[in-house]
């Protein structure tokens, strides 16, 4: 059975195969997790060895767990709507895998079907409609701008921009085509000179990390765009990869241009299928244009993408996490230095950059530094696409200049709470970010700004939690996503993440608070990366917020 299976494979018609896509491609033939069996001839079919292999399948819950009917997403977002107790109900019924986010905050709950489509049965709906067939595509998301130049947002809430004609009508790599005339050393300035910062949590200089890319003296050098959007709470990601992929493809090329790389990788979680097919079809599209593949655009350096797809790993958003899973390893975080720019994928200078600040870099090289910096606030230049969950009145994509302060968008954008009851507070930045309660929403939306105050923007997504939320319920998805998630490579976030549930998530956090927190603090302290360091920051906060409100309806369950 084995055999014949592999037999088929034609990734492992080589010996170079990738053991991962090789992985990925058995399990989805069969329909469940490798064998004994089946592992021992992938193992002789790829050379690496069964013991390597089986550690790092077992970091890929898309590979360990295998191929469900439905998966249900338990995402903050959705675990206020409902979702643990939908992923129970059709427990019985189908085979059902949980998500801890499937990027559709907007209208939770979510659930994705195994033929790759979403369904939004709302609070409360019919779930076994939801998994029936066919499912109509979800409704656009609501895409809205309160800044001065629309940039994140431009091409997204209209549609048909995944259409190269359209997107090109729209002017997309029109800013690549003049940039090629300029050289790369204007695109690096301009990058540079704008003061943009990632947009995928860490709030690193964009222009600085391209510059190192570009100066480390390399035979090649990579682009890899990191759509492993994975903090519940965010989607843009997901919608601008499905509704303006050129845009993310053209600031790929940008990047590829300014730092003389030759290969770009898309990686895009497999969660997000949509985003995964319509960037695939974006490149396909971009290479018979003759964008990439050779010449890019006919006259610039030769530049191609290609597209790959997660394996259900959070960590790998990441990104020495994702350097691990592009080389075929355990989704594990590397240890720094050296950093990815001076060596990441094959030990060669990669910029690895999220979505949001590719697109925001095509506006940067089109408009100029002087004209992003304008924008936004001298520390954190700019704007932010956030993501208003289905807990405020106004949900969706909202995009402001930085600076905005937190209360205009949660109660004049955001329309405050979507139900009766008032906002407790706002979760900012996904399960290791910020609770943030309506005396604090005097903030700036800023980085530095949040920062100075102990809180963290992330990603951008933004959680409401009404005053009659769940809230024990909320603590212990948030330690249980940890546990599971946590990626194992550091003893005290792989075992302290776990002591946290038991302690906090179970029955009594009434008499366990100050073991707690002396576990927090080593947590804290001694995790190698943002994920274990993070841990403890939403915890303590909730506690120190609703720790007696949690107690007693603990006590009383
Ligand atoms: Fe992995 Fe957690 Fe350590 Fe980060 S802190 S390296 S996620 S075990």
């Amino acid at each position: 059975m084995a055999s014949e299976t592999l037999g088929r494979l034609t990734d492992l018609r080589g010996a170079d195969a990738h053991p991962l896509e090789a992985a990925r491609e058995m399990v989805q033939r069969l329909g469940r997790p490798l064998g004994p069996d089946e592992l021992a001839e992938l193992a002789r079919r790829t050379r690496v060895p069964v013991a390597e292999l089986r550690g790092a399948i077992s970091s890929y819950a898309d590979l360990a767990e295998g191929p469900a009917d439905v998966r249900v997403c338990v995402g903050t977002s959705c675990a206020l709507a409902g979702g643990e107790g939908l992923a129970e109900a059709l427990s019985g019924r189908a085979h059902v895998r949980v998500a801890h986010c499937l990027g559709h905050c907007d209208r939770s709950p979510a659930l994705l079907r195994r033929d790759g489509r979403v369904a939004l049965p709302g609070p409360g709906g019919d779930a076994d409609r939801a998994l029936a067939a066919p499912a109509a595509a979800p409704a656009p998301s609501s895409v809205r701008a309160r800044c001065r130049e629309p940039i994140v947002t431009r091409r997204l809430g209209r549609g048909g921009f995944a259409d190269l004609a359209r997107a090109r009508a729209n002017d997309a790599y029109a800013t690549l085509e003049r940039a090629l005339g300029g050289g790369p050393e204007a695109v690096l300035a301009a990058v540079e000179g704008s003061g943009l910062r990632g947009r995928g949590g860490a709030g690193f200089a964009t222009g600085r990390k391209w510059r190192l890319a570009a100066a480390a003296p390399a035979e090649a050098r990579y682009v890899v765009c990191n759509g492993d959007e994975g903090d519940p709470g965010s989607f843009v990601d997901r919608l601008l990869m499905e509704e303006d992929p050129h845009g993310v493809i053209e600031g790929m090329a940008l990047c590829a241009y300014a730092v003389g790389a030759r290969e770009g990788i898309a990686f895009v979680r497999s969660e997000y299928p949509a985003a995964r097919a319509a960037l695939a079809r974006a490149v396909d599209d971009a290479r018979a244009a003759g964008i990439l593949g050779g010449a890019v655009m006919g006259s610039g350096p030769a530049f191609d993408v290609r597209v790959v797809s997660g394996l259900g790993s959070y960590v790998c958003g990441e990104e020495t996490a994702l350097l691990e899973a592009l080389e075929g390893r355990r989704c594990e975080v590397r240890l720094r230095p050296p950093y990815p720019v001076t060596a990441g994928l094959h030990g060669r200078p990669t910029v690895v950059d999220n979505v949001e600040t590719l697109v925001n870099a095509v506006w940067i090289v089109e408009r100029g530094a002087d004209a992003y910096a304008a924008l936004g606030t001298a520390a954190s230049p700019g704007t932010k696409a956030l993501c208003l969950n289905h807990g405020f009145a106004r949900p969706g994509v909202l995009e402001v200049e930085m600076g905005t302060p937190l209360r205009e968008v949660v109660e004049e954008e955001g329309g405050g709470p979507a139900g009766p009851a008032p906002l407790a507070a706002v979760l900012a930045g996904g399960p290791m970010g910020s609770v943030i309660p309506p005396g604090e929403w005097d903030v700036p939306v800023c980085y530095t700004a949040m920062a100075e105050r102990g809180l963290v923007l992330g990603h951008g997504g933004l959680v409401a939690l009404p005053d009659d939320a769940d809230l024990p319920a909320l603590l212990r998805g948030w330690l249980r996503f940890m546990a599971a998630e946590s990626c194992g490579r550091c003893t005290p976030c792989r075992l302290g993440s776990r002591r946290a549930l038991d302690l906090a998530g179970g029955p009594g956090l009434r008499g366990a608070r100050a073991e707690l927190e002396r576990l927090l603090e080593v947590v804290e302290g001694a995790s190698l990366c943002a994920f274990g360091q993070g841990i403890p920051r939403p915890v303590r906060r909730l506690i120190e917020l609703f720790g007696d409100r949690i107690a007693a309806a603990q006590a009383a369950s």
